[in-house]
């Protein structure tokens, strides 16, 4: 102890709740410690009492806490007090806890020893193993094998985490009255999934995070000198945070205490209302099994806060209250807090607006934490607290735009990081070297900013390859390369003979070895160091690599193809690899997840995004219901108890969020909310209604609106395409010489003029989807199809079958791709041949005119305003009345139908492209001299999808819808002669656009096109 004078100092300035607590330090004790009460400062001068008042030495003490953060919070605490004593005293997690009983008896846990934890990495590979092997009729459906993936991951996390094995949960769900038959089947088919999963487990030598706990528990049961060993070391159990701890944890502690029992000096702290860890409900179960376990513990609740004024205690209070799963009414402990704090300036702390866009409400909270910070107030006592790692972006976006330093906090998701997507596109083009199968990702490649190449130069070689129909490979090493004039040939040169050579090297050494070499090779690595934020950078690569590491080493034949299997298995699922936290005090403001939040407290906090389902009332997507009663105490027997569950759930969140203020809290929400895919009406979270009315304060929104648009119209522009130098311009004149629009290219231009640059004039490489290769195949089929009906056979399906895998075997296809391409396009058009038999059995004259019509080639020379060449191809055209020369023209479309409404472009969503296309062939024929006809009538062929029938919309166009496409002609070619290719600032083109990783590395901003309007 440093001394027992300073100990008296702490101990008087305790209040009395604390005092008892410090001082009931025999027996079991549970302190009911809300927010704010000093549980840390109870918690450490109890330890230093016990030190103080008996004869224990440091070492019989075991603190058991939450998270490393924790540990560190109550070590430096006790060296405050105690000195280097501290160091004597045992603080854990618990699984450093059971780590170090592993470590220290290697006899005891051979096996334990022996293996290593599972990594993210190695988990996706063994659970696509497992549903690559075992045989599922529910969980494992026909069209998405892995549909189940996540779930069965997260699911079994769950079980073990309540401490369940295979054989328990075997026996609970055959035991389970209250399930429904489809329920307990998927329980079934899960169970088989953990069993196998454990089995691999053991066979490659892994173990889960959660089983550490589990091997403690078991060998304590099998082996009783070693638990008798632990008993008789430790006399006193103090644990923080018990409210979060689980079954697993909970078991482990008990076996140690129960030697004790039954009167252990057992010390729990733990609230109820601030319990956001546990499996869903559970918030009390620990509480009240303590309760029953030691009926007559000794219960004290602190009711002092020392953070938060009166208000926000009692907004807090109220909205928790709602909560009918409470200890404070199950066990009838008083719970009501008292601020301590100085009650000035606090009348109304609580300020809500309702902003009509995402846009303006970032805007006000930026405006806000700057006005904040001139005023003096220190960064650090700020922080943005959101539901969702994924509501970040745009505030952060927002922030830096206004100039305002953040720290971000980590667990982000690295493969979602602009600096892993760019790293996979780099293995990527290494990979598909080996197929020559090279495309837009080596384009991409190349202009990424650490290989400095110049953009003109990539340009010209697209286009070179592009004239002559090779892929970039072989125009690198084609012998006229020359002509293309590209300034600094031998650094391109020498690029690509690298990725060949990494090519080469990645089956030559190990797969780690590989890509360390690429990382430094490339100047990846050395573009990180030279990064301000490097330290930020380095950490999410290293996140990555450790985990690549840790696969490789228990995969020593890791290939590349292999590796980038699994990494496209885990981004397909929503699976993630979190970002190590770096724990670094900073002075800037934080932005922070509602669950990463806890602990943690500040003067002014800003919820934003406070929007229902978003904040309570959430959709419960459980796609595997776990049988009820693996919780005890919780009333999980129908839909409406696991609703009021979760809703539970959330409101304690919102509760910890809210209690992390001192002074102010700012609530803000939009009506409309605009996410990377769509906009989103929304109204506010249920839980705003929950606060006191009298309490909160409303935000000027009209005031800010006005006064915000215009400022956020300049600062939300600054996606501007790179300016064109002179150079470029010279070759984009070029480019543009023969140059003809068409339905396509105007559509294109029209959506993002930027890609239209790359598209139709740099030529950058395509490899051709999926759907493209499908639709292209449909389309020469029915092409087959309609000729022979125009000569009056009647085409049977095996014919249009067969004409369709013809086609598609002219596509460079593997055998699994052909085959799942093949089934698709072969039932899609069976039912479109069904749906329109009288149609193919025509023998007598039908209305057929042409099919695949080319225009603008040719005799064929559509000019508007005798200077605009146009082009195009229809895919049919039928007469409609002969003698008045009237026709139809068709187009083919085989993706999602679209209703009436979007082809017109009268839904919020969706542009009229399909609707301006069809405008654009009546145009071409009216201008084509050449072919003397009346275009009466347009008509869109959905030839069916996947999940839908085959569809037609026709459509009469009006003589003003051509002029006002003219119109739209004209001033796009103006533009495109002027050299405008504007990058769109409507970003929602750019989730769906292949060029998105080109423009966007580090991911597509929120679209901001639609919401300005709205302001
Ligand atoms: S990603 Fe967006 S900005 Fe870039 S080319 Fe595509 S649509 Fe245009």
């Amino acid at each position: 102890m440093k001394d027992a004078k300073s100990f008296d100092l702490l101990y008087k300035s305790l209040n009395d709740g604390q005092r008892r607590a410090v001082d009931s330090i025999e027996g079991p004790v549970m302190l009911i410690a809300g927010p704010g009460t000093g549980k840390t400062q109870t918690l450490t001068m109890r330890i230093a009492n016990i030190l103080l008042k008996t004869d224990a030495v440091p070492d019989s003490i075991l603190a058991l806490t939450f998270t490393e953060s924790g540990v560190r919070a109550m070590r430096e605490r006790l060296i405050s007090i105690i000195g280097n004593t501290s160091y004597y005293i045992n603080i854990h997690t618990f699984h450093s806890f059971a780590s170090e009983i592993i470590q220290s008896n290697p006899d005891e846990f051979i096996i334990a020893t022996e293996i290593e934890p599972l990594s993210d990495l190695e988990r996706i590979h063994i659970f696509k193993e497992i549903f690559d092997e075992l045989d599922l009729e529910i969980l494992k459906p026909f069209n998405s094998k892995y549909y189940y993936l996540r779930t069965a991951i997260s699911k079994i996390q769950n079980l073990k985490r309540e401490g369940i094995d295979t054989k328990e949960y075997k026996k609970i769900i055959s035991e389970s009255e209250e399930m429904l038959q489809k329920d307990i089947d998927k329980n079934v088919e899960l169970s088989k999934i953990y069993e196998l999963y454990q089995s691999k487990l053991k066979s490659y030598g892994r173990y889960d995070f959660e089983d550490m706990i589990n091997f403690v528990i078991e060998k304590f049961k099998t082996s009783p000198a070693l638990l008798q060993k632990y008993q008789e070391r430790f006399q006193y159990f103090l644990v923080d945070e018990f409210q979060d701890t689980n079954f697993s944890q909970a078991e482990l502690l008990y076996q140690l205490s129960s030697y004790w029992d039954p009167n252990p000096n057992l010390f729990v702290v733990g609230d109820d209302d601030q319990s956001i860890y546990r499996f869903q409900g559970a918030s009390i179960e620990n509480i009240i099994e303590f309760n029953k376990k030691y009926p007559n513990s000794l219960k004290i609740s602190l009711t002092e806060n020392y953070r938060s004024n009166q208000k926000i205690i009692d907004s807090a209070e109220s909205v928790i209250a709602k909560n009918k799963l409470r200890i404070s009414t199950a066990l009838k402990i008083d719970k009501n807090q008292k601020s301590k704090i100085k009650e000035a300036g606090n009348d109304k702390c609580i300020s809500y607006g309702e902003f009509s866009t995402s846009y303006t409400e970032n805007h006000f909270i930026a405006q806000e934490v700057k006005k904040l910070i001139e005023s003096g107030e220190k960064p650090n006592e700020i922080a943005i607290i959101y539901r969702n790692n994924s509501d970040a972006k745009d505030i952060a976006d927002m922030f830096s735009r206004m100039g305002i330093e953040y720290t971000l906090e980590g667990g982000e998701n690295v493969l979602e990081s602009g600096l892993i997507i760019r790293l996979m596109h780099i293995l990527k083009v290494i990979l598909k070297i080996r197929n020559k199968s090279e495309d837009i990702d080596l384009f991409t490649l190349l202009n990424y900013e650490f290989l400095e190449i110049k953009g003109l130069d990539i340009l010209k070689l697209s286009r070179f390859a592009s004239t002559r129909k090779l892929n970039l490979f072989e125009a690198i090493s084609h012998s006229e390369i020359a002509e293309s004039k590209i300034e600094n040939l031998k650094v391109l040169k020498a690029f690509f003979e690298k990725i060949v050579y990494w090519n080469e090297l990645s089956a030559n050494v190990t797969f780690m070895k590989f890509l360390e070499q690429v990382i430094d090779e490339s100047g990846f690595l050395n573009w990180i160091l030279n990064k301000n934020n490097s330290y930020e950078l380095l950490n999410k690569l290293n996140s990555f690599l450790s985990e690549v590491k840790r696969l490789n080493y228990s995969k020593k034949n890791l290939s590349l193809e292999v590796f980038l299997n699994y990494v496209d298995l885990m981004v397909d699922n929503g699976l993630g690899i979190s970002e190590k936290t770096i724990d670094v005090e900073t002075k800037a403001v934080k932005l922070t997840t509602a669950h990463k939040s806890k602990g943690l407290e500040f003067k002014h906090v800003f919820i934003p995004k406070f929007m229902d389902k978003k904040w309570g009332n959430a959709i419960n997507r459980d796609l595997v219901k776990l049988p009820t009663s693996i919780l005890k105490t919780i009333d999980l027997s129908n839909e409406k108890a696991i609703k009021n569950q979760l809703e539970e759930d959330e409101r304690r969140l919102f509760f910890v969020v809210l209690t992390r203020a001192k002074e102010n809290i700012t609530i803000t929400s939009a009506k409309s909310n605009q996410t990377a895919k769509y906009q989103k009406i929304a109204s506010p979270s249920m839980f705003l209604y929950e606060i006191p009315n009298e309490n909160i304060n409303a935000i000027d929104i009209q005031k800010h609106e006005e006064s915000a648009s215009e400022i956020l119209k300049q600062i939300l522009t600054p996606y501007k395409t790179e300016e064109i130098t002179i150079d470029e311009k010279g070759f984009l004149k070029d480019s543009l010489k023969n140059f003809k629009i068409s339905a396509s290219s105007l559509n294109t231009y029209l959506e993002c003029g930027y890609k239209f640059k790359l598209e139709y004039l740099f030529k950058t490489p395509q490899q051709k989807t999926r759907s493209l290769i499908l639709g292209s195949s449909v389309h020469r089929a029915l092409e087959k199809a309609n000729k022979d009906i125009q000569s009056k056979k009647p085409v049977l399906i095996d014919k249009v079958l067969s004409d369709f895998s013809e086609s598609l075997k002219s596509e460079i296809l593997n055998d699994k791709e052909f085959s799942e391409i093949e089934k698709e396009g072969h039932s899609i058009l069976k039912i479109y041949h069904e749906t329109y038999k009288h149609e193919f059995y025509c023998e007598v004259e039908n209305s057929i005119l042409h099919v695949e019509k080319f225009f603008g080639w040719g005799f064929s020379r559509p000019l508007l305003d005798n200077k605009i060449h146009l082009q195009g191809k229809v895919d049919k055209i039928e007469i409609l009345d002969k003698s008045k020369r009237e026709i139809k023209i068709i187009d083919y479309k085989t993706g999602m139908p679209k209703s009436r409404g979007e082809i017109l472009g009268e839904t919020k969503m969706t542009d009229s492209g399909q609707f301006r296309q069809l405008l654009f062939y009546k145009l071409l024929i009216d201008l084509d001299d050449s072919f003397k006809y009346t275009v009466r009538e347009v008509e869109l062929d959905y030839i069916g999808h996947r999940s839908g029938k085959p569809k037609r919309e026709n459509f009469i166009i009006k003589d003003s819808d051509i002029e006002s496409l003219k119109e739209t002609i004209r001033k796009v070619t103006a533009d495109i002669k002027n050299l405008k290719f504007e990058r769109t600032t409507d970003t929602h083109f750019c989730e769906m656009c292949r060029f998105k990783f080109h423009c966007y590395p580090d991911g597509v901003p929120a679209s901001k096109g639609s919401q300005l309007e709205l302001c």
